[in-house]
């Protein structure tokens, strides 16, 4: 091969990997007409994963301090359910059991059941605030739980929804999922969950996508 065309190849691969990593970094393009505030989810992201925050640390403290005092700002009825987690790790062989105690966000807007019969359960919206303790977190979950406090606000600003809707943040997720554990198995509000959509970090660029659910959902 020539040294021109080799050039040329090189080339045409640096403008590749610079065309990749440019995508990468985009910011989401706002939507018009939309009422989602993007400066607002970039803040919340900011905050949430200025430094890593795992589970038991104080910046993860930091953290949930930061998202308790923004849900209670927009006047839902806001706890953080303290409990320690004992779980066996499901998909390994040797079975490994985590043990934390978490410190779970619990907010939730009162729906206003107009014409709900039988079916009065909880809409939830879940994702986790704990980071790894080698990152930041920002897409895994900051990203997410930034997506759901917006989401809480705009619905808090419009006309109640008819079910109530459960904004859970979870603790210890990276840990084997504590968090959740925690929240299904100990809190009372947990056998009233509906429909869960929970969020959680597959990459850090690209569509959205839905990669595990349950069955008998074809409904939705
Ligand atoms: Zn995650």
């Amino acid at each position: 091969m020539t040294h021109w065309k080799k050039a040329l190849i090189s080339f045409l691969f640096l403008g590749l990997m610079l065309g990749f990593g440019y995508q990468q970094t985009l910011a989401p393009e706002p939507i018009s007409n939309s009422d989602v505030d993007y400066a607002a989810l970039s803040q919340h992201v900011e905050v949430i994963a200025a430094k890593p925050h795992p589970l038991g640390s104080v910046a993860n403290r930091e953290v949930r301090d930061y998202i308790v005092a923004y849900f209670e700002s927009l006047g839902l009825e806001t706890e953080v359910q303290k409990t320690t987690v004992v779980y066996k790790l499901p998909h390994q062989s040797n079975k490994t059991t985590m043990i934390g105690n978490v410190e779970n966000i619990i907010a939730r807007l009162p729906g206003s059941g107009i014409g709900l019969k039988d079916d009065a359960s909880d809409l939830v919206l879940m994702s986790h605030y704990d980071s790894r303790s080698d990152g930041p977190g920002a897409g895994d979950a900051a990203a997410s739980v930034a997506a759901i406090m917006e989401v809480a606000r705009i619905v808090t600003n419009e006309q109640a929804p008819v079910h109530d809707v459960v904004f859970l943040i979870t603790d210890g997720e990276e840990m084997g999922l504590l968090g959740a554990q925690g929240y299904f198995r100990q809190h009372p509000l947990a056998a009233n969950s509906g429909l869960i959509l929970n969020f959680e970090a597959r990459g850090s660029y690209g569509v959205s996508s839905m990669f595990e659910t349950s069955s008998n959902n074809a409904w939705i």
